[in-house]
């Protein structure tokens, strides 16, 4: 499947400490945000990055790798585990090459406890997925100084200047940062 691809192709960027970060975020976190359900219901989980780590990585944070902030957990098929999918449709807006940075209130509030079938009917979400984070090879000079002040404003670290808020802010700049 296309996440397993996308996966392939960001495995070198992966540190070796990300197998046991995100093994003991799903033990800590073991339901999905979205649905609640996970292995007590048979279904599989992600912990899935809310700030691409690939994206972190190119854009000065690769500590958001390896920060427990910048998960969430999030439901997906496995073979012979049906699931809503929620990893790819809340995570990634149904393109794991993008990603949604408001999954974690996307999760808890506006399409809480949504299926699959009522998430890919909603007139928000589909506007959500035409207005989705554009993929990284793809960022014009302006998306990536938005990406980097989201990031460095939510993720505060020392010695990294979140810098001046961008005059206009693309539509997939999360709400709560606007
Ligand atoms: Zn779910």
């Amino acid at each position: 499947m296309a996440g397993t691809i996308a996966a392939q192709q960001h495995e070198a960027e992966r540190s070796p400490q990300w197998p046991s970060v995100r093994d003991a975020f799903v033990k800590n976190n073991p339901q999905c945000a979205v649905c609640g359900k996970g292995p007590a219901q048979g279904i599989g989980l992600q912990a899935h990055h809310i700030f691409p780590f690939h994206y972190c990585i190119r854009l000065g944070r690769p500590d958001l790798e390896l920060d427990p902030r910048n998960l969430v957990t999030l439901c997906e098929t496995e073979s012979g585990k049906p699931s809503d999918d929620h990893h790819v449709l809340i995570g990634h807006l149904d393109d794991f090459e993008s990603s949604n940075l408001d999954v974690v209130s996307d999760a808890h509030t506006r399409f809480h406890g949504y299926s699959a079938e009522k998430i890919r009917n909603d007139a928000a979400w589909q506007q959500k997925k035409q207005q989705r984070l554009p993929h990284i090879e793809a960022m014009r000079p302006e998306d990536q100084a938005a990406f980097v002040w989201a990031m460095n404003t939510r993720y505060p670290k020392a010695g990294v200047p979140a810098g001046k808020k961008p005059a206009s802010l693309p539509d997939w700049i999360p709400a709560a940062l606007r």
